[in-house]
């Protein structure tokens, strides 16, 4: 229950005649005001059945000694109010493919207690023009408690470096707990592939090691230079995908690496067909939602 909110929704008589014209029908009983002044009717039973606010409102004794309905104003303004009252009186649903107009509808869905237009957006906010800002979507997500729509986000967000400045204002939004664990995601990534990378098939750049056609000692530090850009690359782009490509195509790290023989019998220290297969496997087996 939010009764708090009640003393934001002024009730006073009807002044004006802007009518929304999808909701203009003298048949309903009652009129919301928009913040910007444009006045939609609606029958109280539409509302007293969809919103727990005003269910809550309508059974309190109500003053009625005049035939005009009462204006009731709201605090949302008339492109909120006409999409949550789309929602609720079963009408086609507006366009939704921007935060702009789908955070209020949640806030206001939410406040006014309706379980119909919180579906609803929660159904769109898996299309995507939503999914183009993960992080955005994550925040809203968290903050619903729409599990499976935060980890879709999450492996969206894979793509973003989420340690630059410009997606600050938007992980402010999120509490401590799914920020912490979306760190610790993309983190996880760059370490498991950082410790993949050191593991078998890949070779061993510790030193001591010998050419296995000559038995010459052979350096790795090609290698070792290729982890590094590697692990780098995944800081800033845990999703990995442009290590393969154009990374290890076109990259000098990559290059040097192909091109790196034995100084005594010049056979090619890598594999690189081989190589470039387990790098690929490694990254696919990376976790790909957050936990
Ligand atoms: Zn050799």
């Amino acid at each position: 229950m939010h009764m708090e909110n009640t003393e934001t929704a002024v009730v006073c008589k009807e002044q004006s005649d802007t009518y929304h014209p999808l909701f203009s029908s003298p048949g309903a009983d009652v009129v919301l005001g928009a913040r910007d002044g444009v006045l939609f009717r609606v029958h109280s039973f539409t509302l007293r059945t969809t919103s727990g606010w005003f269910r809550a409102m309508f059974s309190l004794p109500q003053k009625s000694e005049s035939e005009q309905p009462v204006v009731i104003y709201m605090d949302e303004d008339s492109a909120v109010l006409e999409a949550l009252l789309r929602c609720v009186c079963g009408l086609a649903i507006p366009r939704m493919d921007s935060y702009d107009l789908l955070e209020p509808l949640l806030y206001a869905a939410e406040k006014y207690e309706m379980p119909g237009p919180l579906s609803i957006a929660r159904a769109l906010s898996m299309t995507p023009p939503l999914l183009s800002s993960p992080l955005r979507l994550f925040a809203m997500a968290c903050r619903y408690g729409w599990e499976d729509v935060a980890k879709l986000a999450s492996t969206s967000s894979l793509s973003l470096d989420i340690h630059s400045p410009e997606h600050r204002t938007v992980l402010q939004k999120l509490t401590s707990v799914p920020l912490l664990n979306l760190f610790e995601f993309h983190r996880n990534r760059r370490e498991l592939l950082r410790k993949r990378l050191n593991e078998a098939p890949f070779v061993d750049d510790g030193g001591g090691a010998s050419c296995s056609h000559c038995g010459s000692a052979v350096d790795y530090h090609t290698w070792r230079e290729l982890k590094y850009v590697m692990v780098l690359t995944m800081d800033s782009r845990p999703l990995g995908d442009t290590i393969c490509d154009p990374g290890l195509t076109e990259w000098p790290e990559a290059q040097a690496c192909w091109d790196a023989r034995c100084v005594t019998c010049s056979r090619v220290l890598y594999d690189k067909k081989e190589t470039l297969r387990a790098i690929r496997d490694c990254i696919d087996q990376l976790p790909i939602v957050i936990e």
